[in-house]
């Protein structure tokens, strides 16, 4: 086969319509990804709404979020990604958490050394 019977890959603009099973966190990020490609995503997801395991679920409390209450931060991509979510997440320190005495003294509080924490949610810790 020659070069002028099958023009190369790159040539060929593909634009597709594509089905996305699942809006948790890696159907919606796919999906996102796929439009900003220029695709058309339809997203198919078996439950009442979006987040799968880190979705926002209702008691009679009120709503929390069940799932992921924090992320690490490993690649430089990912956070610049973030950086275009202003508002959904912020930086956490893990000495944010710390155990209390009946008096209401710190008797314990994690290292805040290790990598960088995203706290999920903006307001409600
Ligand atoms: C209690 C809890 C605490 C957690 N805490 C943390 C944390 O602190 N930090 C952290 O990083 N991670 C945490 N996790 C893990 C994190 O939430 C998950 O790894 C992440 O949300 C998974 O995302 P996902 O998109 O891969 O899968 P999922 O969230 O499971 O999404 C899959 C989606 O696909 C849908 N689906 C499945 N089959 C079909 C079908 N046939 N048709 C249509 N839809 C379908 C599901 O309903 C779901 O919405 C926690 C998880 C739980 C449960």
């Amino acid at each position: 086969m020659t070069s002028k019977s099958r023009p190369p890959l790159a040539a060929a603009p593909i634009s597709g319509h594509f089905a996305v099973v699942g809006a948790g966190m890696a159907g919606i990020t796919c999906a996102r990804t796929l439009v900003q490609a220029g695709h058309r995503v339809t997203v198919f997801e078996k439950s009442r709404g979006p987040g799968g395991r880190m979705a926002t679920r209702d008691s009679e409390f009120g709503s929390f979020d069940h799932g992921a209450q924090y992320f690490t931060v490993r690649d430089e991509r990912f956070e610049q990604a973030l950086a275009t979510a202003s508002g959904l997440v912020r930086p956490w320190s893990a000495n944010t958490v710390r155990v209390l005495d009946d008096l209401g003294q710190v008797v314990a509080a994690s290292s805040a050394a290790g990598m960088r924490r995203f706290m999920v949610g903006s307001s409600r810790v």
